[in-house]
């Protein structure tokens, strides 16, 4: 491993373990292609979560409380993002469903916290190698199939110190969880493999996040904007030219417009209002909006977040919970959404247009007729590493 340069789009850090074995029962979460190792740690029937919490303050930067803190919010995050995304009925899953309890002892946790590398035990360590590999790594250390029940530790790694990630580097912000922001985020990162998420994405769940996290020239874009959710699409986004486009003509803006705001009028985020922002000015000036209006036409895609294998054994679900004799449930789904819609011009004709609009978690299509020809009209992506990398381009 060089730490000489980051290369983007090259794996520098692995955020999870890809490889378990050698180890008894641990499994580090991501990357095995084997049945349930990447279930959830807790399902229906565990009501309560112990966690303990231990800190290596001489080499982790953020304060005990702060560490507390934002365990809580991180937690809080999952919940929030699941509540509303859970479907029911046969096949579907809630998760996260648990009271989380912080108990001093870590020997009676179901789920610990490791703050920096003097508390992991030899075992760890040998386990994780090289634990300066990572930023943050959880690591499930006992399932028990019967009751679908996982135990283990979320490492987030020392920020200073001799066993810190590496320091030095240019490209690096160090002592990061000086950051309470990038310390939550390494946390929702990690706790959602707790919670079955795999790597999935471009967003906080992508297999890369925790190394654009501590990226430099990407740091600072996550400390200024609030925490990116996952699950459903953001309350108000902008498109600039580093995070898609917008036809001018279409809109009717003037040419010089630099940015598109747009704003969720209702919790559906099927109605947006939109402002512009125009080239060396900060004010926002109301434009129109975008409406679904066809709700018929309205397509859920169903896509879980987190898909549970059943062991053979369990005692969790039963023919019942379960859709056909599926040996699989479903978790919490990405709200993902395709709609027929008007977009008005309120300074213009007032003349609603036709749209279709495509509504992720990680962005928005809208497509509309120009000139006869059905053409992306608009186009977001929520800011990557990739699109910093390879802004997107005006098409012809
Ligand atoms: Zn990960």
């Amino acid at each position: 491993m060089k730490y000489s340069k980051i290369i983007f789009l090259s794996l520098l850090f692995f955020s999870s373990l890809a490889f378990a074995g050698g180890e008894g029962d641990w499994e580090g979460m991501g990357g095995e292609l084997f049945t349930y190792r990447r279930n959830p740690w807790f399902v229906k029937n565990v009501q309560t979560v112990n966690y303990c919490v231990q800190i290596d303050a001489s080499s982790f930067s953020a304060t005990p409380d702060t560490v507390r803190e934002v365990i809580k919010e991180s937690i809080k995050y999952w919940k929030t993002e699941f509540t509303g995304s859970s479907r029911s009925g046969p096949g579907f899953a809630n998760l996260a469903t648990q009271d989380f309890v912080e108990v001093a002892l870590c020997d009676q946790a179901d789920l610990q916290f490791k703050m920096g590398y003097s508390t992991l035990t030899p075992k760890e360590v040998e386990f994780l190698k090289d634990p300066t590999h990572y930023i943050g790594v959880s690591v499930r250390k006992t399932y028990d199939e019967v009751n679908m029940k996982g135990t283990g530790f979320i490492y987030i790694s020392s920020d200073k110190g001799p066993h810190a990630y590496p320091q030095n580097n240019e490209n690096i912000l160090p002592e990061a969880w000086r950051y309470k922001k990038l310390l939550n985020y390494a946390l929702i990162h990690e706790l959602g493999h707790v919670f079955g998420v795999p790597h999935t994405g471009s967003g906080i769940m992508s297999e890369v996040f925790l190394d654009q996290l501590l990226t430099k020239r990407f740091s600072g874009f996550y400390q200024a904007n609030p925490i990116e959710k996952f699950l459903r699409p953001p309350e108000k986004f902008q498109v600039c030219s580093l995070n898609g486009f917008f036809h001018p003509g279409f809109f009717k803006v003037d040419f010089d417009t630099k940015c598109l705001l747009f704003e969720a009028v209702d919790s559906d985020k099927l109605h947006w209002n939109i402002s512009y922002v125009k080239d060396g000015s900060t004010s926002a000036v109301f434009l129109g909006y975008l409406k679904a209006t066809n709700m018929q036409m309205t397509e859920f895609a169903l896509k879980p977040s987190v898909v549970i294998k059943l062991p053979e054994g369990q005692a969790v679900y039963s023919n019942q919970d379960r859709l056909y004799t599926n040996n699989f449930m479903m978790g919490p789904v990405f709200a993902d959404r395709s709609t027929q819609g008007i977009y008005v011009n309120s300074a213009a004709s007032q003349r609603p247009y036709k749209i279709f609009m495509d509504v992720k978690p990680d962005g928005m299509t809208v497509m509309a007729n120009v000139d006869g020809k059905l053409i992306n009209v608009l186009k977001y992506f929520r800011p990557s590493l990739l699109n910093k990398v390879l802004p997107v381009q005006m098409p012809e």
